[in-house]
């Protein structure tokens, strides 16, 4: 069986590196890999030849996949070169381009996207969400630090004594938790709010103090927050808005799957907001959690530095491939047989809720 892995385009990660493919390697598996595939993330065409693979052109690699790994979806017209039955997996949403969709199902492949994993403790090891969510709340903290025009720590000095910076934490998520830790540990003194109250103790134990506004819709079921009512997110904005107007940095996390970020920082918060200070909208794909956030651009309003940025995972590209790699090979593990043959059972909750398309079955 061939096992093959595309190079990324328009992202510096790729999806497997060397250490998994020795693993898939050595455990009999052919392994391809898109030539200069792994560049980017300083993964040589050596280390991934040292360890089993043969490097081919991109051309080739669609060609004879017959498992078929990337992050992002390659386009509808490079899936028309699929071999009829191949399995594609891919980290990313795939399912938003019908075009991908249609090619997939006219060319009978089968497709998976790591985007729709379910959040069960089984799936958790291949939770690429949570791996890459995890660095970009460690970077976010990074990036308000080389931007914040003061010290993160409180410093004592001959000169005068510094206060430490103030940080909130809007959403206290998987991002939200490491941009608290990563903040604790350069010395801030660290405020955090979620709309999910089992966050407080985690927030708590970060040595953070928890912003509390009770009422809020919580339904512990999916392990995703739900909605909140006008009413909530205005008693929310209320509470949030004597914090904010204190803090040197705030970062925001709180999304609300498949919908629109709500907007926890509006115009009357950023009015109230200390010239000089920073935000940092780990929301601004979906929208963001600011009022003036553009992803992908900083945006000065007031003398507040307001960062959109949504790439915060893809340009730790070492680090991030690396779990990336880890998530997708544990994924692979559930389609594959003791035999090392595809092996797919349409009864497991995974397969199922992470299959965009399958393989007609004709009698
Ligand atoms: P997310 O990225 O969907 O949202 C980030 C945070 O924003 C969440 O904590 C959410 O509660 C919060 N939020 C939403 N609306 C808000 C509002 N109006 N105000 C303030 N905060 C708001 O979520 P996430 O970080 O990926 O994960 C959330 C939870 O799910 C975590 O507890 C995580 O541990 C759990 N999880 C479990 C699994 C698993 O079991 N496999 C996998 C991933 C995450």
């Amino acid at each position: 069986m061939i096992i093959a892995i595309l190079k990324e385009p328009k992202d510096p990660r790729v999806a497997m590196v060397p250490k998994t493919v020795q693993r898939l390697t050595k455990a009999g598996h052919t392994v391809w890999v898109e030539s200069g595939a792994g560049d980017t993330a300083y993964l040589s065409d050596a280390a991934f030849q040292e360890a089993g693979a043969e490097t081919h052109a991109r051309t080739d690699i669609l060609k004879s996949a017959e498992v078929l790994f990337s992050i992002q979806a390659p386009s509808p017209e490079e899936l028309q070169l699929c071999q009829t039955g191949a399995t594609l997996i891919f980290a990313e949403s795939a399912v938003d381009d019908p075009e991908i969709q249609r090619v997939a199902e006219e060319k009978g492949l089968t497709g998976f996207t790591l985007y729709n994993l379910p959040r069960t403790t089984r799936a958790q090891a291949m939770d690429i969400l949570s791996s890459m969510a995890s660095i970009a709340g460690y970077r976010s903290v990074l990036v308000a630090a080389a931007k914040l025009p003061r010290y993160f720590p409180l410093l004592m000095t001959a000169a005068g004594t510094i206060p430490p910076a103030r940080v909130l934490v809007l959403g206290a998520g998987v991002a939200g938790l490491q941009a608290i830790a990563t903040a604790r540990r350069l010395g801030a003194r660290v405020e955090a709010f979620d709309v999910r109250k089992a966050t407080r103790e985690e927030v708590e134990s970060l040595g953070a103090k928890f912003v509390d506004v009770p009422g809020s819709d919580d339904d512990q079921t999916s392990g995703y927050a739900k909605e909140q009512s006008k009413a909530y997110l205005e008693r929310q904005r209320e509470t949030i808005l004597t914090h904010i107007s204190q803090a040197d940095v705030v970062i925001t996390t709180a999304q609300v799957r498949g919908r629109k970020a709500p907007i926890l920082v509006d115009e009357e918060a950023l009015n109230a907001m200390k010239p000089g200070s920073v935000i940092v909208d780990l929301a601004a794909s979906t929208g963001g959690n600011c009022v003036r956030t553009k992803d992908q651009e900083t945006v000065v309003y007031n003398g507040v530095q307001i960062i959109g940025d949504s790439s915060l995972a893809a340009n730790m590209p070492m680090d991030a491939s690396q779990l990336l790699s880890s998530n997708l090979n544990q994924f692979l593990s559930l389609l594959i047989n003791k035999e090392g043959e595809l092996h797919l059972n349409w009864e497991d909750e995974i397969l199922e809720a992470t299959c965009f398309t399958r393989k007609k079955i004709t009698a």
